[in-house]
């Protein structure tokens, strides 16, 4: 399942580290409290942690908060530092859903070639 990110609306939280990482069902309802402190957060990221990080990195990360997970094998995520369960796997939809994104080619506009 896909990590989203949340933070606080206006102000600190003061039980968390200022950013909540949840996983959560594709099309899940967001959360509007934090399930924490029980005040309101708003969705700022999602699926951020898909997006891995060098491992040297990881525990300077870690000390901002952040979770970072580096890929196992396919589908499987261990965490390499930070808060959170160690091991995610993602779901046949989820892996789907990546592999589509990376084979979606963006558009090139050949130059020599407008009309
Ligand atoms: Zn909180």
């Amino acid at each position: 399942m896909p990590i989203y990110e949340y933070e606080p609306v206006d102000r600190d939280c003061f039980m968390c580290p200022n950013r909540i990482e949840v996983i959560q069902d594709i099309g899940a309802e967001p959360y509007k409290f934090c399930p924490y402190c029980g005040l309101d957060v708003k969705k700022v990221v999602s699926r951020a942690t898909f997006k891995v990080g060098n491992e040297p990195t990881a525990d300077k990360a870690a000390k901002k908060g952040f979770t970072t997970y580096k890929r196992a094998e396919k589908g499987v995520w261990e965490k390499a530092a930070g808060e959170g369960p160690d091991i995610i796997t993602g779901t046949k939809e989820d892996l789907e859903a990546v592999e589509a994104e990376k084979a979606a080619k963006p558009k090139i506009l050949d130059l020599n070639d407008v009309e």
